[in-house]
């Protein structure tokens, strides 16, 4: 079947070479390409080749040599790796090896200097996997040149400044003008042009993955038979992403999804042989349902597949006796499955078989379920296991400890012996938790006793209950910058009450660098920070463990303190100028030509009915994966091959969850926003007016650090026309919030489900950042109108590609928090919406929003730096503050 019977007779022949040649006519059967040496694909690859196990690396490429791949892609693209050198190093060591070096090698990065050093050193004609118009015309065509000046054959990526081609027109416009430029400009060969079409997958239930297939294969077929002489390739797996676990259907999509890609003209590509069944083989029934679904031949495809799938999953592979096996394994199998897979269907069960078997029911805590833990700990340690399936097994161990409790408490014995005791908190005036409460989960799973204090915990409070509960380590977590100081003061107070046991600091506005810094300095023992749950086990497991203890912290201390030398040194070579001078020096804009619209509504206005369904075409998905501990960009992510089957996963839990929460409309979305006259007054200051009248002033704060000629000192003040031009401007204050997410959390958390409860916690995040892109596009072109004919697609949305900005107080260019008490009483929004401050001045529900709207199309963003005291002294006479309290709010922007 894999027979190119395409009709391109004149082509001229692709010619590759290892040792040996590869010459690909038009006449050539598919080629298929090995990856599993790349290192981000394959973690067992990755693993040797960060281990410097070079022999069984190219073990691994001989096994796909002699499997049939007749090229090899290599990537050593990891930040744990020097990719470059071991570019260098693996293709050296190929090049020694002949039953190896006989194909063609794909050297594949996304640096140019790891493609290049691969070109230097690689023998035969190469091909380089990839280069594309994303960064724009001029880096492509330079890279083009060195590609050809190297004899490289090139795989192009249908992507440009805009983005991935994703729909039919997209892949034709971006493969025509890669062509173009190559063969026009660069004269490149066009026989040696590949391109890469972008496999994404059908069949996610999402309306516009429906033609993904079918457009790779038009737009395949239209490449072909318009650009002479390229080649179409593409990473086949992908188009099966959601039948994960079913390989009878991925198996028959793949087959289908050739069988027509290949006869329009797709003639390489990456498929795993063991994931192909042969096209006539695939049952008449079945195979009509995929047709159906890769051509999207009808409209409730997907669901018909969907339901035929259940009825041949696991046909071949997996009967649904057989899917049951585990069942009569043993029973710590058993429990250690149900918990490696997140499985709560017969844990109660299983627990209670255990409990019988033991004398003591404290025994199957400790002994059947944390087996099954150890074993999920390792799996995640070494990468084999991901954030939220940890936090799933997290759920089964819960409910079988929530089970076994009643027994124990029956019988008082004495205390469960974990490996340790952690208290967790918020810090006072802080209320974001959701990284602290993953840190808990895992360290839970890692048999660590958790207490955990929840959100705002007073330091009173995280010292009285350490010293009450023994604990073994304190872990403070904190999302604004005020919480930074309350660490400092919880480190003070634990060396004051000379403590002994670590401090462990974590959360969004914590860095290493303020650790090391103004927290470290202030305890004598030892002050870690942490920001990911994977590596909060191992910390915890060196800090506590007896034997490594002290040479731990010795290191810690010393790493920390040399940290801060550099850090300090670093700093001090900073230049600052004086107030007056970056005042002199702000951004310019030229008033009497400015644009400035005034807008259609002014004054305030509230939003309470707005139904969060509407909500769901603004939500920017990627910070969501990053809460989780998966990095990457949505929706690429949910095909890496890395993370892709977790994110997926991840991502139907979520629109799971997402359904039900509009329904059943668990939480309620309010927000409230004012349009205003305003001037800028004083240089820094912003006067906002109601019918002339001042109602209210917001202090910005400028740049002082020196700047090379022409830049300017920027304070947001500087996009307000200022009084003095004569000219009426306008500004815009917000709020948006999510309300109920705590509630409806802990509703899952008391029935032992952390998993559901984390994602209540992240989906309102994620509503909260939706409503406030929502209401900027609501305000832009309706309520203000100064953009009204603006039509921008979400991504562009995401990237803010729009004119004006919305700084919110506690970001770069303004970080003093201090300036949401103003936008508060100007728009009453505790008495109005229910949102009120902490002492800290986070916003409370913690799933909130607030910000100022500048219409300029001058206007951006930019981060403050440091400043100097003499402007903080300004700030207080400014605002009418003791400097005191200006100094302890600017603080971590005061240069020291
Ligand atoms: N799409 C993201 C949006 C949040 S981050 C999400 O859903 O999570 C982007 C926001 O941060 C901006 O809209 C702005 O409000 C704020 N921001 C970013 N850079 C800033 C800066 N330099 N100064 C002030 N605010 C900034």
């Amino acid at each position: 079947m894999l027979d190119n019977t395409g009709a391109h007779e004149n082509r001229r022949p692709m010619r590759l070479s290892g040792l040996e040649p590869l010459i690909i006519t038009a006449e050539s059967n598919f080629i298929n390409v090995g990856e599993r040496t790349n290192v981000a694909g394959s973690r067992k690859f990755l693993r040797l080749v960060k281990e410097e196990k070079f022999d069984e690396a190219l073990a691994i490429a001989r096994h796909q040599v002699e499997g049939g791949a007749q090229i090899i892609d290599i990537n050593m693209d990891d930040g744990l790796i020097d990719g470059k050198e071991a570019m260098i190093r693996f293709l050296n060591l190929i090049a020694a090896e002949p039953d190896i070096a006989r194909v063609p090698i794909m050297i594949d990065s996304s640096k140019w200097e790891i493609i290049e050093a691969g070109l230097q050193v690689v023998q035969g004609k190469s091909v380089v996997n990839s280069i594309s118009l994303k960064e724009g015309e001029e880096k492509f065509i330079w890279e083009a040149t060195q590609i050809k000046r190297y004899g490289a054959a090139v795989i192009v990526m249908a992507f440009d400044e805009v983005g991935q081609a994703d729909t039919y027109e997209r892949r034709i416009e971006i493969a025509k003008r890669s062509y173009e430029v190559l063969v026009e400009k660069v004269h490149f060969p066009p026989e040696d042009i590949i391109f890469d079409l972008n496999i994404f997958p059908v069949a996610t239930g999402m309306e516009e993955h429906r033609k993904n297939a079918i457009d790779f294969i038009e737009a395949t077929r239209w490449v072909r038979e318009n650009l002479p002489h390229v080649s179409v390739s593409g990473g086949v797996s992908n188009v099966s992403f959601s039948f994960r676990g079913n390989n009878v259907v991925r198996e028959a999509m793949h087959s289908v999804f050739l069988y027509y890609a290949i006869q329009a003209g797709m003639n390489m590509g990456i498929v795993n042989p063991a994931l192909l069944e042969v096209y006539d083989d695939i049952p008449k029934e079945l195979l009509e349902h995929v047709e159906d679904v890769i051509l999207d031949r009808r409209t409730d495809a997907t669901e018909r597949l969907l339901e035929f799938a259940e009825t041949v999953k696991g046909k071949k592979k997996e009967d649904s006796t057989q899917a049951l096996a585990w069942r009569s394994l043993s029973l710590q199998e058993r429990i250690t499955h149900s918990l490696v897979k997140g499985i709560d269907t017969f844990i109660i069960e299983d627990a209670e078989e255990a409990r019988q078997s033991v004398t003591r029911p404290l025994e199957v805590i400790e002994g059947h379920l944390m087996s099954g833990m150890n074993v999920v700990g390792d799996l995640f340690g070494e990468g084999k296991m991901f954030l939220p399936q940890v936090v799933k097994s997290a759920r089964v161990m819960k409910k079988a400890v929530a089970y076994l409790n009643p027994f124990i408490e029956a019988e008082k014995s004495e205390e469960q012996k974990a490996l340790g005791k952690i208290l967790m908190a918020t810090v006072k005036g802080d209320v974001h938790d959701i990284g602290k409460n993953i840190v808990s989960v895992v360290l839970g799973c890692n048999n660590y006793e958790i207490v955990d204090l929840g959100v705002m915990v007073p330091p009173e409070k995280i010292i009285e209950t350490a010293k009450k509960e023994q604990v073994d380590a304190i872990g403070l977590s904190g999302l604004i910058t005020p919480s930074l100081d309350e660490m400092v003061y919880l480190a003070k107070e634990m060396e004051r009450q000379n403590f002994e046991i670590p401090l462990l600091i974590g959360g969004a506005t914590t860095s290493k660098a303020h650790t090391a810094v103004k927290i470290d300095t202030e305890y004598k023992n030892a002050v870690v920070h942490v920001n990911d749950a994977s590596r909060a086990v191992t910390v915890v497991g060196d800090l506590l463990n007896a034997n490594t203890k002290n040479a731990y912290v010795a290191k810690l201390k010393k790493d920390y303190e040399s940290f801060r030398e550099k850090f300090l040194n670093r700093s001090k070579q900073k230049q600052y100028v004086a107030l007056g001078t970056a005042r002199k020096q702000k951004f310019q804009i030229d008033w009497q030509k400015s644009n400035i619209v005034k807008p259609r509504e002014m004054g305030i206005q509230k939003l309470e009915q707005l139904s969060l369904k509407e909500l769901l075409p603004f939500f920017d998905w990627s910070p969501f994966f990053r809460s989780w501990d998966l990095h990457g960009k949505y929706p690429e992510i949910l095909t890496d091959q890395v993370v892709g089957e977790q994110a997926t996963s991840l991502f139907e839990d979520a629109q799971k969850m997402l359904r039900t929460i509009i329904d059943k409309q668990q939480l309620k979305a309010k927000g409230i926003f004012g349009l205003f006259a305003a001037n800028t007054v004083n240089d820094d200051d912003i006067s906002v007016r109601k019918k002339g009248k001042e109602i209210a002033v917001l202090r910005t704060l400028r740049q002082q650090l020196k700047k090379s000629q022409g830049k300017p000192n920027l304070a947001l003040a500087d996009f307000i026309a200022p009084e003095a031009s004569g000219r009426e401007d306008y500004i815009g204050v917000f709020c948006t919030a999510i309300f109920g997410a705590d509630v409806l959390a802990n509703s899952f958390k008391e029935a032992h489900d952390d998993y559901n409860a984390i994602m209540v916690q992240a989906l309102a995040d994620r509503f909260a950042e939706a409503f406030a892109e929502y209401l900027h596009l609501q305000i832009r072109s309706k309520h203000w109108g100064y953009a009204a004919e603006e039509q921008l697609t979400n991504e562009e949305l995401i990237k803010e590609a729009y004119k004006g900005i919305r700084p919110a107080p506690g970001y770069p260019a303004c970080p003093d928090h201090l300036e949401k008490e103003t936008i508060w009483e100007l728009l009453q929004v505790e008495e109005q919406i229910g949102v009120s401050l902490t002492e800290s001045l986070a916003m409370w529900p913690a799933a909130a929003v607030s910000g100022y709207y500048f219409a300029n199309e001058e206007a951006k963003y930019f981060g403050l730096g440091k400043i100097t005291d003499d402007q903080v002294q300004d700030f207080a006479t400014r605002k009418g503050i003791s400097l005191a309290k200006a100094r302890k709010w600017l603080h971590p922007n005061i240069s020291s």
